[in-house]
Parts: structure tokens; C-alpha cells; sequence
């Protein structure tokens, strides 16, 4: 999976939904401290590194990254 095209912050998906490849860079009110892709039930990928996000289909997002979809992976 790691070797998906890593998905472009200037992909028009990607801007929808507010993706960054680093949640820290994100200005977006509705992010959560601590929130990232790794703890989005929509990543399948590994902890660090980049991996797949159900909500872009052959590509790869950042371990680290966010956007405004992310749903906390239940516990
Ligand atoms: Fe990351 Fe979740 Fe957004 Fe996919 S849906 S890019 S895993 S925060």
C-alpha cells in the first residue's frame, strides 16, 4: 500500500476536505489535538509512513496527515 501515489494537497478532493499532509499545518477549526489519519477508522495503512484512506480510492494519504472526514477509529 505504501507504494500508492501519495494524494497531493493541491488534488481537488484533497482541497474539498481540507487535506494536509501534516495535521499540525492544518488551520481548520474543526481539527481535534492529537486527531491524525493513523486514528481515522477510514486509514487502513501503517502507523508511520503513508497508507490507504477509504475516501481516496488508489491513492495513499500521510500517517500524519488529516482532513475534515476524519472519524475517530472506535476503540
Ligand atoms: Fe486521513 Fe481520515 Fe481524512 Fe482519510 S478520511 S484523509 S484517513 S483524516
Amino acid at each position: 500500500a505504501d507504494d500508492l501515489p501519495h494524494v497531493s494537497e493541491a488534488d481537488p478532493t484533497a482541497k474539498a476536505l481540507g487535506y494536509v499532509e501534516d495535521a499540525s499545518t492544518s488551520k481548520d477549526p474543526k481539527r481535534k489535538p492529537g486527531d491524525t489519519c493513523v486514528n481515522c477508522q477510514f486509514y487502513t495503512g501503517a502507523p508511520s509512513g503513508y497508507g490507504p484512506c477509504q475516501l481516496f480510492p488508489g491513492k495513499s494519504v500521510s500517517a500524519k496527515g488529516w482532513c475534515i472526514s476524519h472519524t475517530a477509529k472506535q476503540a
